[in-house]
């Protein structure tokens, strides 16, 4: 979809703020996101002059995280509807490099949802890098599966918080999976609690990570989103005041649903543009490229091909929407979120495909930028969940 054709479904103001995104994404991103694609060592991603900070300032200067809109005096289901608009651009430009900005409001939506002014103070207000720590070396899918009931979970967790007097005492690790787990200031760390009976279930607690205690992991290497920091984050004795705990064990099974359900939400709208990104070069490749005298695109069987990535795409896109205005304008809405999850990143993934397979032969080469869009969307099928496990939670909720 076009700047243009979204402008025939929202207001004026809508259309400039995408505008300005898509301009984001079509300079910033998607030159930086090839740039870092190609690093062969993924620490430098993370080095003093890399581009990424150029990417994080550019964006804290657009102005357009969810709670910056929300202050824009736009209805609610239009802050929504534009949010999932904007993470569509985003996937666009760079899905990396677009989960690396979008993860990081974490831990400042975990403050804001604390209504307390101290802690919005803290972790609310600027653009510090966040990321949200909830997978663990030995608890990837349990964590993700088992999350609220925390208890009943096989395996000893990698990282508990004790409660100790009126603090709490972090010990442990994170997974290597962490999405900016090299660089983040703030984490929205969702851990299992121990408030002095036991473990009790999962606390998200909002944990300053430039604090004494707090150590990294190295970048980790991966196949696709390269631009996308990784990496563990260590714990040793670190306190933080028990009003950090946002989200309490007691809540059971919602303090986990709230961050899945925002996360996979914010997944099927980026993989959107995924998906629309891998279109756009099939097409524009399809109408140029000339076998048996014409264009391919003539080809009966191409043009199929490019209905059927149309048709996922389009899919996808309903679906992510409707899961972002129903998570914005009410309860979470996990299975909605989920099923957008696994709808987007399932076609992103053969979306980007059948391009390569469009591309023939030149889709194989990384002077083209299809190869990369489909290890960036192969990447998503794991990301914030397997898909088959999710779809697992989401069917518990029938
Ligand atoms: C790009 C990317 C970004 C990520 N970002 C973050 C982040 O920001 N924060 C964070 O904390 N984590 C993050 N993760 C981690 C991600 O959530 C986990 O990788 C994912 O939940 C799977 O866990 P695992 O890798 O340990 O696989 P495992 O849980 O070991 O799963 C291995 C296989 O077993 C299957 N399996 C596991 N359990 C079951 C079951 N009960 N029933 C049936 N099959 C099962 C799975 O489907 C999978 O095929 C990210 C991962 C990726 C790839």
């Amino acid at each position: 979809m076009t700047v243009a054709e979204i402008g025939t479904i929202v207001g004026q103001e809508e259309q400039e703020i995408l505008a300005l995104v898509h301009n984001f994404a079509e300079t910033v991103m998607r030159p930086v996101g090839i740039e870092l694609d190609k690093l062969s060592d993924p620490s430098d991603v993370i080095k003093a002059d890399s581009p990424l900070w150029h990417v994080f300032e550019r964006y804290s200067e657009l102005g357009i995280d969810m709670f910056e809109l929300s202050n824009s005096g736009l209805p609610p289901n239009r802050v929504a509807l534009l949010n999932a608009m904007i993470s569509e651009e985003l996937g666009w430009g760079d899905s990396g490099l677009a989960i690396s900005l979008e993860v990081s409001i974490f831990p400042k939506a975990l403050a804001m949802m604390s209504g307390n002014p101290e802690l919005i103070e803290q972790f609310g207000s600027g653009h510090a890098v966040g990321c949200w720590a909830i997978t663990e070396p030995d608890h990837g899918s349990d964590v993700i599966f088992f999350g609220g009931q925390l208890k009943d979970m096989p395996g000893k967790p990698n990282c508990i918080a004790k409660k100790v007097g009126d603090v709490l005492e972090i010990n442990g690790q994170k997974a290597a999976w962490v999405s900016n787990g090299t660089i983040a200031k703030n984490a929205a760390l969702f851990c299992a609690v121990d408030l002095g009976e036991g473990i009790c279930g999962m606390g998200g607690i909002l944990v300053d990570l430039s604090q004494q205690g707090v150590t990294r992991g190295a970048p980790l290497d991966k196949i696709g989103q390269r631009a996308l920091n990784q990496g563990e984050i260590y714990f040793e004795n670190v306190r933080v005041p028990l009003r950090n705990m946002v989200i309490s064990p007691d809540l059971g099974s919602f303090g986990s649903d709230v961050g899945l359900s925002m996360a996979n939400a914010g997944m099927g709208a980026t993989f959107v543009g995924v998906s629309r990104a891998a279109f756009e070069l099939a097409v524009s490749y399809a109408k140029e490229r000339i076998q048996k005298g014409v264009p391919i695109i003539e080809h009966q069987s191409v043009k199929s091909r490019l209905f059927q990535m149309y048709r996922k795409m389009e899919a996808s896109r309903h679906l992510a929407r409707q899961a972002v205005v129903n998570n914005g304008m009410g309860a979470p809405d996990l299975k909605m979120s989920i099923a957008s999850k696994v709808t987007a990143t399932q076609s992103a993934f053969e979306v980007a495909s059948e391009a390569i397979q469009i591309y023939g032969g030149n889709g194989l080469a990384k002077a083209y930028p299809v190869e990369k869009l489909m290890r960036d969307a192969r990447a998503s099928m794991i990301e914030d969940g397997c898909n088959e496990v999710l779809g697992m939670m989401a069917a518990e909720k029938f």
